[in-house]
């Protein structure tokens, strides 16, 4: 089973962490985003142990906050020691408001604004990872203004291709996203940076994509940034002490899918690193990691109501379900594949060959096409699977639909984290 926590009851129902599925969507309504908190407690723990037994002291995870961000998730993350980055002003205040630690916060974002760059020193946000000069001579002059000194990341691109999706590889020369070595830009950047006041240049930071199954691609990255900092070192006489690799380990979605065992990943890419330091007699730098889809991807199941099912003689049959691409855009936007199960009767045979489609005035949006389920009728409970990353913060309002409720579940309790949106919410904002 590709989600390690699911199972069903004597009623036929799916069970998630032991609760029913079918009385969490009576009891919380749908949609309804459900978040296995314990699931997500042990992916923090195989990141924390594994980059404290094979990397250098002081090596640890920050969890991408981009993958899904509410109060909630903070005291988790940073109980289990990982520190967040961050990508905006509502992403730090996110993180303060739930008690999280600003020194563990690293700022990223290729477009800060001069308020949001003045926010961040103002709250103590640990590092910024520096996008651009631009961000370099605004931070500064804030830095100076509040009279400290930040420390800095500089984002850099190693020109790697690791074979993801375009929409998703961030790490080519020709990116929207930090300063591309193959150019010399980068070595300027870090030149210019270790002159600049209220300005302390800690390492780099290069991110090479998302959805990556192995660490062949992060091992190209450790040897593109390790031969830039040893030319950076010989040139300037600078030594980074911090690599931050980005995140992007891969998740299952739907069964053939490879799962990843992240632990022994970064011991390749640890061994590694300590080759590739000792060759280029480079002192080791400490790691950074930034996983956001692998912490919190299989942790999450979205259920929704069935509505019609609508049989297109000589096509297709849909099933139509409460939501769609306003909680769920992926497929929308990269076709990604999902595992659908109906709750209702999830030990009845999937042979009902249909596509699940959301309720938005949109052809496009889908939840999963050409998929089998158990043959549902209305109100029965649509499961999809492995729906904690990238669904929730990527939720919108279009067609002004109701963002869901998010329930988490942790020692087999569900507590309401996130209470679902009212029509008063939503008109809250205009006159
Ligand atoms: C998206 C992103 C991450 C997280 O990627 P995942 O694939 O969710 O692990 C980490 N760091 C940066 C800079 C990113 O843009």
């Amino acid at each position: 089973m590709l989600y390690p926590r699911l199972s069903t009851n004597e009623q036929g129902h799916l069970t998630i962490s032991g609760l029913d599925a079918c009385e969490l969507a009576a009891t919380y309504g749908t949609p309804l985003y459900v978040l296995d908190e314990d699931r997500i407690r042990e992916k923090c723990r195989t990141y924390v142990d594994a980059m404290r037994t094979y990397l250098p002291e002081g090596s640890y995870p920050l969890y991408a906050g981009k993958a899904l961000c509410f109060k909630g998730i903070y005291p988790v993350i940073g109980s289990e020691g990982l520190g967040a980055d961050v990508v905006s002003a509502g992403e730090v205040a996110t993180a303060l408001a739930a008690g999280f630690d600003a020194r563990h916060l690293y700022y990223h974002g290729s477009n800060k604004t001069d308020a949001e760059i003045a926010y961040g020193v103002e709250q103590g946000v640990g590092c910024f990872v520096v996008d651009n000069l631009n961000e370099l001579e605004v931070l500064s002059r804030e830095a100076q203004a509040q009279g400290v000194t930040q420390q800095v990341l500089l984002r850099v691109t190693v020109g790697l291709d690791p074979h993801t999706l375009a929409a998703i590889n961030t790490g080519r020369v020709d990116s929207q996203f930090g300063v591309p070595i193959e150019t010399g830009q980068a070595a300027r950047f870090v030149a210019q940076a270790l002159e600049t006041p209220g300005i302390e240049v800690i390492g780099f930071h290069s991110h090479i994509g998302s959805q990556i199954f192995d660490a062949t691609s992060f091992c190209d990255q450790v040897d593109r940034l390790l031969s830039f900092a040893t030319s950076v070192r010989d040139e300037l006489g600078y030594v980074a002490g911090t690599f931050n690799l980005g995140g992007g380990f891969a998740v299952p979605y739907v069964e053939g899918d490879d799962s990843v065992d992240i632990a022994a990943n970064i011991k390749v890419i640890s061994e590694h690193l300590q080759v590739g330091c000792a060759k280029a007699g480079y002192p080791l730098p400490r790691v950074l990691l930034e996983p956001g889809r692998s912490i919190v991807a299989d942790a999450g199941v979205t259920l929704y109501s069935a509505g019609g099912i609508k049989e297109v003689e000589g096509y297709r049959n849909y099933v139509m379900v409460d939501g769609g691409m306003t909680d769920n855009p992926r497929y929308a936007l990269y076709k990604s594949a999902y595992t659908v199960l109906n709750a209702s009767h999830a030990t009845a045979p999937a042979d009902y060959p249909c596509t699940v489609a959301g309720r938005c005035c949109e052809s496009g949006d889908r939840i999963a096409e050409d998929i089998a389920l158990a043959k549902p009728t209305r109100g029965d409970i649509i499961a999809v699977l492995t729906t904690g990353a990238y669904n929730f913060a990527m939720s919108s309002n279009y067609n002004r639909v109701l963002r869901p409720a998010l329930v988490m579940i942790s020692q087999g309790e569900a507590r309401l984290a996130v209470r679902r949106q009212t029509i008063d919410d939503l008109l809250a904002l205009e006159f």
